[in-house]
């Protein structure tokens, strides 16, 4: 563990041992192999008696400091850098999960995990139960007894709902299952899983701990002995990230702190200014006054996070309306990024599930989510308010 006792010296002051150039910030490692100094090293070094780099595949510097860095953070012992986040999603359930297995996930869940638990698994054997994030007493009902793993993600998309990370870890250890949260709507920064008893915590790191649009990656990250079977997955089938991306996720890591705390103070601003339109029926927020779970979010929340949903009256076709009129929001597929994004989830992501299935998860032909970017908020509030006006 680090000798820093805060969150944001850690953040800055993680990293490699300085080379003979004496930098300040550290080099990017683009190399695809390592050298060995003699026989007797590539052999302790293979046979994993020695630990350094052989291939980037394995590891490299770059995606070690950003991992060691993103460890200190989330308080793990161990990690490992992914390309995606959705190569981090499958290789901390493809690591554990065999033909037999059950696992147990929320239902509202990211797109892609969602592809890989209803339409890869099923392949392979492995079954799974969805479960309702807002139902906690139905999670246990649903154990089996071939169950593995609980996989959750908190808070959720677009629903912003949240889920007792407490409960879920004491869940997990009362029937011996491995707990896996996705962490990347609250980053580190908000909420810490392993601290509730996660045994792994994955993150796309694309969204806010790239914080700035510019690259794919992620990271699976557990205690040594559960991170072995995640290497060594990842290690022969190849989900690497480059060493540019290490590079680049590890400089955001150091400003996430103060990135967070404006991405959540414009968020609650935006929320609460939404709450007094007459345009929106509701608004969703976890730190806002009228949120169903405002007590838990702030249990286990440092702030209330940067993405804001609401529902515009007026249905499916005032909600396309209301993207086509935004000025300066940009209408994009991504989130955590300095710039403000909104989505139609109705009609693009979720576009394909019925109805029905749609308001299962919560959402609705108005809703919009939004992710708050880190412009002044009057000139976010502008945007949002003119763009009502102009698709009523
Ligand atoms: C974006 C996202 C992912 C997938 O990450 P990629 O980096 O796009 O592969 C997984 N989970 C959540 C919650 C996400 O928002």
């Amino acid at each position: 563990m680090s000798q820093y006792k805060h969150f944001e010296t850690r953040a800055v002051r993680t990293q490699l041992p300085r080379t003979e150039q004496r930098e300040h910030s550290a080099p990017i490692y683009a190399t695809s192999s390592f050298v060995f100094d003699d026989a007797e090293q590539a052999r302790a070094l293979f046979a994993e008696e020695e630990e350094g780099n052989i291939y980037s595949r394995f590891s490299n510097p770059n995606n070690d400091e950003f991992i060691q860095k993103l460890c200190e953070m989330e308080g793990c012992e161990d990690g490992m850098a992914m390309a995606s986040g959705m190569a981090a999603m499958f290789v901390s359930m493809a690591a554990f999960l065999e033909k037999g297995d059950h696992l147990l996930i929320s239902r509202s869940i990211f797109g892609s995990t969602h592809q890989i638990t209803t339409q890869l698994f099923p392949k392979w054997g492995i079954d799974y139960t969805y479960v309702d994030i807002n139902k906690p007493q139905d999670w246990e009902k649903e154990i089996k007894k071939n169950t593995k793993m609980i996989f959750a993600e908190t808070p959720s998309n677009p629903g912003l709902d949240i889920i007792d990370l407490e409960f879920l870890g004491k869940l997990a250890e009362s029937h011996n299952l491995l707990l896996n949260i996705d962490n990347c709507f609250a980053t580190p920064y908000l909420q810490t899983p392993a601290q509730y008893g996660a045994h792994l915590v994955t993150h796309s790191a694309t969204k806010f701990i790239d914080g700035q649009g510019r690259v794919l990656g992620g990271a699976v990250l557990g205690s040594k002995e559960v991170m072995e079977k995640v290497h060594f997955l990842a290690r022969h089938t190849g989900p690497a990230l480059s060493p540019f991306n290490g590079w680049i996720l590890s400089k955001s890591l150091e400003t996430l702190a103060v990135r967070m705390e404006k991405h959540c103070q414009n968020a609650l601003e935006l929320a609460k200014y939404l709450e007094g339109n007459n345009h929106v029926n509701w608004v969703k927020y976890p730190f806002l006054n009228s949120y169903r779970k405002l007590e838990l979010a702030k249990k286990q929340m440092k702030l209330g996070g940067g993405m804001v949903t609401f529902e515009v009256s007026g249905g499916l076709e005032r909600g396309r309306k209301f993207l086509d009129s935004l000025k300066m929001i940009s209408f994009s597929a991504n989130l955590g990024d300095t710039r403000s994004i909104a989505t139609h989830p109705a009609s693009t992501t979720h576009s394909k599930l019925s109805h029905e299935d749609r308001l299962a998860v919560g959402i609705t032909d108005g809703l919009i989510r939004i992710s708050v970017g880190l412009e002044h908020v009057e000139d976010i509030i502008t945007d949002i308010d003119q763009a009502l006006i102009a698709s009523f």
